[in-house]
């Protein structure tokens, strides 16, 4: 069994409408390709950001211009005209906690893929907003960046942790601390162990400028150490990625022993074999 949990209708431009890209057309052509790839199990987590609602859990200028479709109306959508497992990627917010709780709880959803990709008002992967801009080190960046990742494992609100070394997304574009880095895994490891969240391993990363898996090898080695299961994500954004590399991906699961995926319906999860996976 393969899944693919990560998947958006859309890209993230604002043009994507909602009108243009729920449909059991645009649907139909993800299935496809996963189809080709051998992967059945699908879900679609699109950003909370794309949502008005999501403007009551956080006012940033990015989500305010952002925020434009109804989210009931994506939930309804997946629910009867597809036969997607219904997710959402929703960011961890410091300070928001039982706002996004009450948004999310009020769902129906299958899971929440959770996602760090803002350092307070400073966000991580957009050239806007950057965070990179500012004066703060490299040290610094990567440092806040685990521990709020270990912040958002332990306050419940997520079954999946997404892309976990987001913060490496610029590659060399940007400065990276130097040596071993798993001093810095180690500030997230706390919050995913106690929380029991699983953790995304995807191939997103390969696609941005990092040219690498999310998370690397050494941090995903840590987190199945302390315990943590995993969901296998390509973070699509169109039919055509949807598992993309994933032959590197079930190479990786295998070089640290990870043998079952998470698959969850109503917020409860249970394990898959991967088995003898197309390759
Ligand atoms: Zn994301
Ligand atoms: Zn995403």
């Amino acid at each position: 069994m393969l899944s693919d949990y990560h998947l958006h209708l859309r890209s993230d431009e604002l043009e994507a409408t909602a009108a243009e890209h729920f449909t059991a057309t645009n649907v139909e052509r993800y299935r496809e390709v996963a189809g080709e790839r051998g992967i059945a199990e699908l879900g679609v987590a699109e950003h909370i950001h794309r949502f008005r609602e999501a403007l009551d859990v956080w006012q940033h200028p990015f989500w305010r211009e952002n925020a434009r479709d109804d989210l009931d109306e994506y939930c309804r959508f997946v629910r009867e005209e597809t036969d997607l497992r219904l997710g959402v990627e929703a960011d961890f917010i410091f300070g928001s906690e039982d706002r996004m709780a009450n948004l999310l709880q009020a769902r129906d959803f299958d899971y929440v893929v959770g996602s760090v990709h803002f350092l307070r008002d400073e966000a991580l992967d957009m050239e806007e907003y950057s965070v990179w801009s500012t004066t703060r080190s490299a040290e610094e960046i990567w440092r806040r960046y685990f521990q709020t990742l270990g912040e958002a494992a332990r306050s419940g609100l997520f079954d999946i942790l997404a892309h976990p070394d987001l913060v490496k997304v610029w590659g060399a574009r940007r400065p990276r601390p130097e040596g071993d880095l798993r001093r810095y895994y180690e500030l997230a490891i706390e919050g995913i162990a106690e929380s029991g969240i699983a953790v995304e391993v995807s191939t997103a990363g390969l696609r941005k400028h990092a040219r690498e898996i999310y998370p690397a090898p050494a941090f995903l080695a840590m987190c199945v150490e302390a315990g943590a299961s995993v969901a296998l994500s390509s973070d699509a954004h169109r039919p055509q990625d949807v598992g993309a590399d994933y032959a590197q991906a079930l190479e990786l699961l295998e070089s640290v022993g990870v043998r079952e995926l998470c698959v969850f319906e109503r917020r409860s999860r249970r394990l898959e074999s991967i088995g003898a996976a197309v390759r």
